[in-house]
């Protein structure tokens, strides 16, 4: 899949595969919904558990989610990733978040998500830079 050039468009596409799978027009295998976000698994999973968590509203990425949600769907959907990541087991040993934003991130789906990875040591938290 190739990479949208977000920065350069915020418009939201509402034919993006998330939007799709909010309107429940293709299947996702799901582990958590309420009024703020949905919770289902990535489908090509980077680690023994890898979740994606996903705002009910139209936002692009974290960029246009912090600048234009409000502070009721901003507290919701952090709290439901805080609780997936719970009802997932991973509170202890513990997890990784990560949301991609833009170009020099890879994003590949314009709808913001937040990535829950777990269920094995995950090692470092980026590759390093080349000395
Ligand atoms: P991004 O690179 O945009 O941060 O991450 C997009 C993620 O969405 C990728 O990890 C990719 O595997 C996942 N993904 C793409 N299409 C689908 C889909 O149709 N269903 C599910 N469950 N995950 C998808």
């Amino acid at each position: 899949m190739t990479a949208p050039n977000l920065s350069d468009d915020m418009t939201y596409d509402s034919e993006n595969i998330f939007a799709k799978i909010l309107r429940g027009e293709i299947p996702c295998n799901k582990v958590f919904e309420d009024v703020h976000a949905l919770a289902f698994h990535d489908i090509n999973p980077q680690a023994a558990v890898h979740v994606l968590v996903i705002p009910k509203g139209a936002y692009v990425s974290n960029e246009d989610f912090t600048a234009n949600a409000s502070d009721a769907e901003v507290a919701g959907f952090m709290r439901a990733v805080g609780q997936v990541a719970r009802e997932l087991g991973l509170a202890e040993p513990g997890y990784r978040i990560l949301a991609n934003h833009g170009t020099d991130s890879g994003q590949e789906v314009p709808h913001f998500h937040v990535h829950i990875f777990g269920g094995q040591n995950l090692g470092r938290m980026i590759k390093p830079l080349d000395k």
